[in-house]
């Protein structure tokens, strides 16, 4: 089994901690938060943390990425994101290569890209026992998945409050056009699930809603509705 702890969850930080029931193993995902924020959300045990996996550059992704990689911690990522980081250098960066599976502990992990404004993964993590999806930071998806037990999604906005919110001035048009190009909207979020076998799917996270731009009751309501699954809302604590 995998359990998941979420650190924070919204543009000003995202963190996660898998943890698999087989034999203890952990892994972070994204480490947006400042390095301390971690350390004591994870209460300074670092015993069985084998890995850490950044999905893209953004700074609410990679935030505390020079300490981890200081103290020597695994930190896996893209070129790119190692690039734009500034981690080329570092001894224990290991390069993610798109639809390329690898081993972090228990782990099996295998990335895939999805559409953002800079390069950027998601992941689908294995312990042998169960399969978590974790998709963050795209407008879109252009693969579907199957004998997932576990769904970490972005769900930012949606369409229909970005265009309340351009019709009272709120927010310009060109940044609703960035919003629509970069981030995951509730009306295709819904449409993601609904093109997956979700027949053993047990919950549904939905991550990084932004403030302005989301309702967790309401976008809990509607993913519900339209899955019959278990929605579990992660608001910011970053
Ligand atoms: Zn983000
Ligand atoms: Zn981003």
């Amino acid at each position: 089994m995998i359990s998941v702890e979420c650190f924070g969850s919204s543009s000003l930080g995202n963190c996660y901690r898998l943890k698999s029931s087989v034999n203890g193993d952990e892994i972070l995902v994204d480490i947006g938060l400042p390095f301390k924020v971690i350390q004591r959300a994870c209460r300074y045990n670092f015993m069985h943390l084998n890995g850490i996996l950044i999905t893209h550059q953004h700074g609410d992704h990679s935030r505390s990425v020079s300490d981890w990689l200081q103290l020597g911690h695994k930190v896996y990522m893209t070129k790119d994101t190692a690039q734009a980081v500034h981690a080329l250098d570092a001894r224990t960066w290991i390069e993610i290569i798109p639809k390329k599976t690898f081993k972090v502990g228990i782990f099996t992990v295998l990335p895939f890209e999805l559409e953002h404004d800079v390069p950027n993964v998601g992941f689908l993590i294995t312990d042998g026992e169960e399969k978590l999806l974790y998709i963050t930071d795209t407008y879109y998806c252009r693969y579907t998945f199957k004998d997932v037990d576990h769904i970490l999604v972005e769900c930012n906005h949606s369409y229909e409050i970005l265009k309340n919110r351009v019709y009272d001035d709120e927010l310009s048009k060109q940044r609703m056009e960035r919003l629509v190009k970069s981030h995951f909207a509730l009306e295709n979020v819904i449409k993601f699930l609904q093109s997956m076998d979700l027949s053993k799917c047990k919950d549904i996270h939905l991550i990084h809603l932004s403030n302005e731009n989301s309702n967790e009751a309401e976008f809990k309501k509607a993913v519900q509705a339209a899955t019959g699954k278990l929605v579990i809302v992660h608001q910011e604590k970053g």
